[in-house]
């Protein structure tokens, strides 16, 4: 019998995840259908709960929803619980288990996908929202000599290192605090990129042979990266991995079988102009 699975999210028509996820399925041989749902804004438990009766058997879950998702489980793996956000959800009965693969999914593109280590490296994330809060135990644990967060709202880093105080050392603060660093990997965790506002990044900001990583993707060059390349950057990349690399562990945790995801990045990855 086909197992469905789906992405749930307002918007959703952009998505790309039933696109992915029926290629992981056909190179995998998993029997499963995938579809998205664009639930109504007020009506995300509600939608989940039809689609479990219906014998849904996991969700993804995209922009708004992902704290209420969180909220819905009755089991929560440790991501989810710091990030207090789910990207993936799996029904097993009456059990709701919450997982959130966004920060994986980000550390597997930069190591694998674009062969950089974070070890030893100094990192920074640009922006204290929803992403920053689900890549910042996934980046700690490779252990860079520094992990800061720069947001345009101070308070909202600071609530971070406060946050995983117990997990990591951060530091936190506005963008006029990175004044004099330099950083080996930044990485813009703003919404900026869909906006289209250039976020007041100092001078010197990149550290010679840096990358410069912009989360949103499909978009092309953004201000972000255009600033990057500005300031000298050659290594330049988008979310289009961390989109496939946590797709790939939500079906792993799914299905208990790890996609190959370079095929489907392939055709999925747009040129950087
Ligand atoms: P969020 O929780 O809404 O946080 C948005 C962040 O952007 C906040 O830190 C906010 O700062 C900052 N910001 C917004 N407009 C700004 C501006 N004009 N100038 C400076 N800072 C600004 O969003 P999120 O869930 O963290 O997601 C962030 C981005 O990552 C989204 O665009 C999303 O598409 C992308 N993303 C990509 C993937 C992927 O798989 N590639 C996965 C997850 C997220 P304040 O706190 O000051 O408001």
């Amino acid at each position: 019998m086909t197992d469905r699975y789906a992405v749930l999210g307002h918007p959703i028509g952009h998505s790309k995840s039933p696109l992915i996820h029926s290629l992981f399925a056909r190179a995998t041989g998993q029997d499963i259908a995938y579809t998205a749902i664009e639930a109504p804004l007020d009506g995300f438990a509600d939608t989940v709960r039809r689609f479990r009766a219906e014998g849904g058997r996991g969700v993804n879950v995209s922009l708004p929803f992902k704290l209420q998702a969180f909220q819905m489980a009755t089991e929560s793996g440790e991501r989810a619980r710091l990030a207090g956000a789910a990207n993936c959800l799996k029904f097993d009965g009456e059990r709701i288990l919450a997982d959130n693969f966004d920060g994986v999914g980000l550390v597997n593109d930069l190591q694998r996908n674009l062969a950089c280590p974070l070890a030893g490296k100094r990192v920074l994330l640009l922006g204290a929202g929803g992403a920053t809060r689900g890549a910042l135990l996934p980046i700690a644990a490779e252990r860079p000599a520094l992990l800061a967060v720069a947001n345009r709202t101070p308070d909202k880093a600071h609530a971070l290192r406060h946050d995983f105080a117990a997990h990591t050392p951060l530091q936190t603060g506005g963008y006029e605090t990175l004044t004099g660093q330099a950083f080996d990997v930044v990485i813009n965790a703003t919404s900026t990129g869909l906006s289209q506002d250039a976020l007041p990044l100092p001078d010197g900001l990149f550290a010679p042979g840096a990358l410069a990583y912009e989360m949103v993707y499909g978009k092309g060059l953004t201000p972000f990266l255009r600033q990057a390349q500005a300031a000298g950057v050659s290594r330049v990349a988008d979310g289009v991995g961390m989109l496939v690399e946590q797709a790939a562990e939500a079906f792993l945790w799914w299905r208990g079988v790890r996609p190959d995801t370079r095929a489907v990045l392939e055709q999925l990855t747009v040129p950087l102009v």
